[in-house]
């Protein structure tokens, strides 16, 4: 018997899912085996949040009874993991499917119902005294698994008003989205993507996906110029429109703030993680004294790219012309040996990830773009990807893996409360996968230009996942003082804003172009989920504190490190993620945590430089 001939993509061409091995396909039957069982647990969960509903009134009855709350709320949150994923993994092979389509949305209503009828529980229980409920904590060791759950549930309730002061913010609700749903309209639904003609005459049409292309691979700088000024003109021309759409955003933010009694729009962001307005604050502090290794790579780009005049639309162009193929074959393998360092039950469970088919691997007809980690309790974590051999996948493979790993030994620690865990976490697995995985990379690479683009990816990513976050972060803390401190918001005003920490960040090693200043119109974070980015950067800077801990000399320490890394992740959601980071070893109040990047990066650019000498 030959061996089989593993499957390949090609470019340009979409297969039909029954083109794909199975091997390659995710094995969704560990969620439920069938749709008939898919059914049972359906009218399982169905039944679950009637019988809810029949504990109201009970929770001042006692401990018992509020154990009781709690443990249904348990069973019912179990049974939607299986009942949602099982729908929607389905329907992310592909869209087209309204049969499956329809069951998802089956659940979306019963999740609906279930909201509406479980809406009791918390003003119910927090209409007990929080002392009574210590009380019954403390003398109850199962009702005090639950809680770090209701501690933090009455910490949320420090700014929620009154009967009345909360209708009225319930009717203000209405029109919180407004600035937001403008700008999604102003930007896709009645956008016009421009057309430019680059080199050769041709014609292109600059959607978003062509004008990154177009920036990162097109050789001549004035087609990079022509793409650069002809995407943000559509900006320009329509700045004052998006300054009055982002002032909108400001005044709720600030409406929201001094409704419920907070100092500012940062406090008010900050509360429901229990994290303090340090953190941002020392994130940009620091950020702003580690600028200079950033500033390195972009002297080094000017003179590689030999261009007389260097701008912001020469940064994402790669340095060199190499186009390496990375077939999914060989990838899995590497990704089991990248882990290595954080031992070898965490390689066995990566290892089980590929052997039993927790991914669901190429792109096929109708499938979900992009590439995710779906955190399926009862089950194991699935991840979908749209692999497609180059370097970028194969980062985006490692990625998702760290995010499954956290899930996987969470879910298998936490009790089901505890089971998940915030955005303020979440990103550290996943980029620490990523930078052993470039470890290993680097370590195997073959050629000097293989380790040219490798090096690149790491510091593009540094520098596009933490310095520019941090800017962002920075613009977005500037433009809510604005309003806090009753100064106008005009389009002058935040564009001068946004020019002047342009040049604070890069200095004068990126020449000032007149259509930069309003880019920060582009950046549709500002106007849908504002103070968020500065996540990215504050996990970048938590896995560039814990990778200088892994790469620690001395095993004895480096072991250490490891069951600490270990222990955040089985952590899952059961502390405040400040707590939870300091367990590893990482305090986000120090400045020291954030200049682990920058030390990093400075690292990079030197090998960078003795790379493109050699
Ligand atoms: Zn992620």
């Amino acid at each position: 018997m030959p061996e089989p001939v593993a499957f390949r993509p090609v470019q340009g061409s979409l297969p039909p899912r029954d083109a794909i091995p199975p091997g390659d396909t995710w094995d969704l039957t560990a969620i439920c085996r069938d749709w008939d069982e898919w059914t049972r647990t359906y009218h399982d969960l169905e039944s679950e949040v009637g019988a809810f509903g029949e504990l109201r009134g009970t929770l001042a009855q006692g401990a018992n009874h509020l154990l009781a709350a709690f443990r249904a709320m348990d069973t019912m949150g179990a049974l939607s993991y299986r009942v949602w994923y099982f729908a929607s993994l389905h329907y992310d092979q592909d869209q087209r499917d309204n049969a499956i389509d329809a069951r998802r949305q089956q659940v979306q209503i019963l999740f609906a119902r279930q909201q509406q009828t479980g809406s009791w529980f918390n003003p119910e229980l927090l209409a007990i005294p929080l002392e009574t409920v210590r009380d019954w904590i403390g003398a109850s060791a199962e009702l005090g698994v639950y809680g770090f759950a209701i501690e933090s549930l009455f910490h949320e309730q420090e700014h929620v008003l009154d009967e009345q002061g909360e209708r009225l913010m319930s009717f203000a609700g209405r029109f919180n989205s407004v600035p937001h749903d403008s700008y999604a309209a102003l930007t896709t639904a009645d956008a016009k993507f421009p057309s430019i003609t680059i080199g050769g005459g041709e014609q292109v049409t600059l959607s978003y996906g062509q004008y990154r292309a177009l920036l990162e691979t097109n050789r001549r700088q004035e087609d990079r110029a022509a793409a650069y000024r002809a995407f943000h003109r559509t900006y320009a021309d329509n700045q004052n429109t998006y300054a009055a759409l982002y002032n909108g955003v400001l005044q709720r933010d600030w409406f929201h703030a001094r409704a419920r009694g907070y100092d500012t729009t940062l406090d008010a962001a900050l509360h429901g993680n229990n994290i303090p307005t340090s953190v941002v604050e020392s994130l940009i502090a620091g950020t702003r004294q580690g600028v200079e290794p950033l500033r390195r790579y972009h002297r080094l780009r000017r003179r590689v790219l030999g261009v007389e005049s260097y701008r912001l639309f020469d940064v994402a162009l790669s340095l060199i012309e190499h186009d390496v193929r990375y077939p999914y074959s060989d990838v899995g393998d590497w990704v089991v040996d990248s882990v290595a360092p954080l031992g070898e039950a965490y390689q066995q469970h990566v290892r089980q990830a590929f052997d039993e088919r927790w991914i669901d691997v190429y792109e096929n007809v109708g499938k979900r773009s992009g590439a995710y980690s779906a955190p399926v309790y009862g089950a194991h974590p699935y991840m979908l990807l749209n692999y497609n051999e180059t370097l970028d996948s194969v980062f985006t493979l490692a990625h998702e893996m760290g995010h499954s790993m956290h899930t996987l030994l969470s879910h298998q620690t936490q009790p089901f409360v505890y089971a998940g865990y915030t955005i303020f976490v979440a990103e550290v697995p996943s980029t620490l996968s990523e930078a052993l995985f470039l470890d290993l990379m680097l370590e195997r690479a073959r050629s000097r230009e293989e380790r040219i683009v490798l090096l690149q990816h790491a510091i593009d990513s540094i520098a596009s996942t933490f310095y520019t976050q941090v800017l962002f972060a920075e613009f977005e803390l500037e433009a809510h003082r604005l309003v806090e401190q009753d100064r106008p918001v005009t389009a002058d005003v935040l564009n001068t804003l946004y020019a002047t920490l342009l040049r604070d960040y890069y200095g004068d090693v990126i020449d000032e172009d007149e259509m930069s200043r309003v880019t920060w119109a582009r950046i549709p974070h500002f106007f849908s989920t504002p103070y968020y980015v500065y996540q990215y950067a504050t996990c970048f800077a938590s896995t560039a504190k814990i990778m200088q801990g892994l790469r620690a000399p001395g095993a004895g320490a480096r072991a250490e490190r490891v069951d600490q890394y270990l222990s955040l992740l089985r952590a899952g959601g059961s502390d405040y993620p400040m707590s939870l980071l300091a367990q590893a070893g990482v305090d986000l109040s120090q400045p020291d945590t954030v200049l682990a990047v920058a030390t990093e990066l400075n690292a990079l650019v030197e090998r960078l430089e003795t790379e493109l000498a050699s």
